[in-house]
């Protein structure tokens, strides 16, 4: 077989930045599957140039003007990048494959720009692609396996690709690493609610600790199971084997009800320093934070009960909420979250706006059918720059109004600094600080309060938000020609649109056929 040039890019960031906390963290959210994607590609006998891209890079000048082949893999938040990047390279003849979460979650569209389309992607898929691939300029070619894959080559086997990203990263180094596949949860809202949930090769996951403890005094390394420690015992021993304790450090989410205090002690004592829960609502009922029966304020106390019993174990603890959920009417959802955060000072919210990813969750057809889906620009899909979903129980301005005000609550410098003076570890005590002075905090509010003047001045902004035109406001437009850069000359015009309702349409049909056969 010929002697291909590939080139493979993880997509961290949405275009060019020069902002310091991206500088200081980007580099700390690369993937996983583009350096397996480019391991495979070495393995099958071809020239590969990787690269993590962090907002800093020149990306024309990464790769040699002429790659055969270019994998890509992208958040939705960096599809028009992605987008632009492939038709500069399909320009000059390279055959263009996208993967990661925007490709399965909005395979329709991406189709459009690409010549390949990746779902679920395992090694056979990609040796089947290096020997016989094709440009497909009409339509590109969607292409899925049948489940995640069950193996992937270790650390070790991929660290060439990895460690030129942590250089990038100036202060923290957090090793990706993933020990587990899908969920046993079923949470409507989320991908991995669909996927079984399987472990990984432990005798890897052993080996690749061991190894990383020649590179590092102590290793951080960012678990990217989706939900760390199903299997708590199986995963505390592997760590256990691999790394005496006090030689490792690490980072996962979690869901409460892993959280008990056997377990904390147990994952304190193997370095665990931070955990991201989920809370997500305090009236939709769910197993996952130990209060399945509880909901509204009682939920709260015994939220915010374990919540201070976790961190007496784990330093750094960020409690992750989704604001706009069917469930959530009023004001109360919000001053709820305020008595959260008065309980536990120490604990930073993380807070998503709802958003439906195209087919990533089942839910997603309920919107769609619903008719309330909205066509925002990939580009604000990032769970905090635009709620695609209309919600149910608020006016759109009355909906900005509550997170304005609870956004402008969690980042006051009076709760700025509780947070700062409780947080026991300096490394926490810093990164609280600079999240809330960065564009998450500080940064945040003055960009929602920017969408509420908007959505009262300019009928034309509203109309889109209710529904009522799907011509893509100004304002949005503005945002993608500066964040994108030089490579804006290459932005598709005719992707400013898609099809809201593409899943629904697509399930009807599969449906329909199914009921003929
Ligand atoms: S527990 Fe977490 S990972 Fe599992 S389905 Fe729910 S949100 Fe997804």
């Amino acid at each position: 077989m010929k002697k291909l040039n590939i080139g493979v890019i993880d997509l961290i960031h949405r275009g060019p930045t020069k902002a310091l906390y991206f500088r200081l963290m980007n580099a700390n959210l690369a993937s996983i599957m583009p350096t397996v994607i480019a391991f495979w590609c070495e393995k099958a006998g071809h020239n590969v140039h990787f690269i993590t891209y962090t907002g800093f890079e020149k990306l024309e000048k990464e790769f040699p003007e002429k790659l055969d082949l270019l994998f890509i893999s992208a958040f939705t938040q960096a599809a028009p990048l992605a987008y632009s990047i492939s038709a500069l390279f399909r320009s000059k003849g390279t055959v263009t494959v996208l993967g990661g979460p925007h490709a399965r979650c909005f395979p329709d569209d991406a189709v459009n720009y690409f010549d390949y389309v990746l779902g679920f992607t395992d090694k056979n898929m990609v040796d089947d692609i290096l020997q016989n691939f094709s440009s497909n300029p009409e339509a590109g070619k969607h292409l899925s396996a049948k489940g995640q894959p069950t193996s992937l080559p270790s650390v070790k086997e991929r660290w060439k690709y990895i460690e030129p990203t942590l250089k990038k990263a100036p202060v923290l180094k957090i090793i990706p690493m993933i020990g587990s596949m899908g969920c046993p949860y079923t949470c409507s809202f989320c991908i991995d609610s669909t996927i079984p949930y399987q472990m990984l090769n432990l005798d890897t996951l052993i080996d690749d600790i061991r190894f990383l403890r020649t590179k590092f005094k102590k290793p951080m390394i960012g678990w990217h199971d989706p939900n760390f420690g199903i299997r708590f015992n199986d995963y505390m021993e592997a760590l256990e084997s691999a790394a005496p304790h006090g030689t490792i450090q690490f980072i996962a989410e979690t869901s409460l009800s892993i959280l008990t205090e056997d377990n904390l002690s147990r994952l304190r004592d193997n370095g665990c320093v931070a955990m991201l829960p989920g809370i997500e609502s305090w009236y939709e009922l769910g197993n996952k934070t130990r209060a399945s029966r509880k909901t509204g304020e009682e939920k709260v106390q015994q939220v915010s009960e374990h919540v201070r019993m976790v961190m007496k174990y784990i330093p750094y603890m960020q409690a992750n909420f989704v604001m706009g959920l069917d469930s959530d009417e009023g004001s109360d959802p919000f001053e709820l979250t305020k008595k959260f955060i008065d309980n536990v000072p120490a604990a930073l919210p993380g807070y998503s706006l709802l958003t439906a990813f195209g087919e990533a969750a089942p839910i997603n057809l309920e919107y769609q059918k619903e008719n309330r889906v909205r066509p925002f620009p990939f580009h604000f899909l990032n769970n905090h720059m635009a709620m695609n979903v209309k919600p149910k129980n608020y006016e759109w301005i009355d909906f900005y109004d509550h997170v304005i005000d609870l956004t402008s609550y969690t980042f006051s410098w009076n709760a700025i600094l509780k947070r700062v003076s409780n947080g026991t570890h300096f490394t926490e005590r810093w990164m609280n600080f600079v999240r809330a002075i960065s564009s998450e905090g500080f940064g945040r509010i003055r960009y929602f309060k920017q969408i509420r003047q908007n959505l009262q001045d300019d009928h034309k902004f509203r109309d889109f938000f209710e529904g009522d035109t799907n011509e893509v406001p100004q304002f949005y437009k503005d945002i993608v020609r500066r964040d994108l850069g030089d490579l804006y000359a290459w932005f598709p015009e005719k992707s400013w649109t898609y099809d809201p309702q593409a899943y629904l349409k697509k399930t009807s049909v599969i449906k329909a056929s199914a009921l003929s056969a």
